[in-house]
């Protein structure tokens, strides 16, 4: 029971970086607990990503080719099916929507413990897990009973998983579950095919833009930088732009290489999603905005006179 399932992660038709980011905490539980990592990729036509999740210190990888795209009763029965074939105590996977929805059905189907948003763990003997509460303001540790859990870890606390490792690859077969239910199709919400969360580098404006109108001018500097647009809470809230684009508690985790906010005073729940980026920069007239704290480079400024400056200097 001492080895590892990490569950990856793909949508409409890539590998999402959440998986390399579990493969690297799911070696991490492996190595301290002194057992083999296993990799499922469960879905449609998924045999293609197994190469691509043979990194470093992976064991094992196992293709549960079945259904389209994401579905919860796949998802169940294969990692059910994992559960009973291999040696694994604990189950990793992305804090995702995805992981979200089938950690705790596993969880519930096995009589394990549950625990979710995990930002760190430490396994002596058993198991502590760290998470974040009150919005990120607060700290906890949570000790686990037993050897056996289901955890899911959020994005970009982990560093994605490098290098090529020797993995057996295997196809499993899984008998699905009885259910009522079954996925139809993909619809993607407001906001096109953008995922914020997989941009390099991102333009993120907050409230300081004042006005819709005023959008236009991170718009041009977005597109200067080749980057994507994203926002704090209150530009999705005034419906400005669309709830894809949040970075937050509330939004999506982002972990770009270069994340630019302009106008964004940098609260806690807003820092939440993009604490991981490699490079901050932050564009605010106050030099007091929390922001300035996380940014590794700052300028005290007004937006409407610097960023056309950087259009000007990046067009
Ligand atoms: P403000 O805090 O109003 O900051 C605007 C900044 O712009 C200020 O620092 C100001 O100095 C600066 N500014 C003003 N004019 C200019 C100018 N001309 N040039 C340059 N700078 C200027 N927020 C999120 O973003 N994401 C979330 O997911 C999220 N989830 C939440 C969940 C909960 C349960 C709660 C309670 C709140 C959540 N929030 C979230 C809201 C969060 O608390 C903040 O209210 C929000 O992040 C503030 O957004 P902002 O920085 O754009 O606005």
């Amino acid at each position: 029971m001492s080895d590892v399932l990490v569950v990856s992660e793909h949508r409409r038709g890539e590998l999402r970086d959440a998986s390399y980011e579990a493969i690297t905490a799911g070696r991490e539980l492996a190595d301290a607990r002194g057992g083999d990592l296993h990799v499922a990729v469960i879905g449609g036509d998924v045999d293609r990503f197994a190469e691509d999740l043979n990194r470093e210190g992976v064991d094992a990888i196992h293709v549960v080719d079945d259904g389209e795209e994401f579905d919860h009763n796949v998802h169940q029965a294969a990692i059910a099916a994992l559960l009973d074939r291999t040696d694994a105590g604990t189950v990793v996977a992305p804090n995702s929507v995805n992981g979200l929805d089938y950690a705790p059905a596993v969880a519930e189907d096995r009589s394990l413990p549950l625990v979710t948003d995990a930002i760190g763990f430490e396994y002596d003997g058993g198991l502590t897990v760290t998470r974040e509460m009150y919005g990120s303001k607060v700290e906890t540790t949570v000790d686990v009973d037993g050897d056996r859990h289901v955890l899911t870890v959020r994005g970009g606390e982990w560093a994605p998983a490098e290098g090529v490792g020797d993995a057996a690859i295997e196809s499993v077969d899984v008998d699905l579950l009885e259910s009522g239910a079954r996925v139809t199709g993909f619809e993607e919400v407001g906001g096109g095919d953008v995922d914020i969360a997989d941009a390099d580098v991102l333009v993120s404006v907050g409230r300081g833009i004042e006005e819709e109108e005023n959008l236009e001018l991170v718009e041009e500097l977005a597109d200067a930088l080749g980057a994507t647009l994203s926002a704090s809470r209150p530009i999705v809230d005034n419906g400005w732009l669309p709830k894809n684009r949040q970075v937050g508690q509330s939004g999506k985790v982002v972990t770009p290489d270069v994340y630019l906010a302009v106008g964004i005073s940098g609260a806690v729940q807003h820092v939440a999603g993009m604490k991981g980026s490699d490079t901050i920069i932050a564009i605010n007239t106050d030099p007091n905005a929390p922001i300035f704290d996380i940014a590794d480079y700052g300028i005290v400024g007004d937006l409407f006179e610097v960023v056309p400056e950087l259009v000007d200097e990046f067009a």
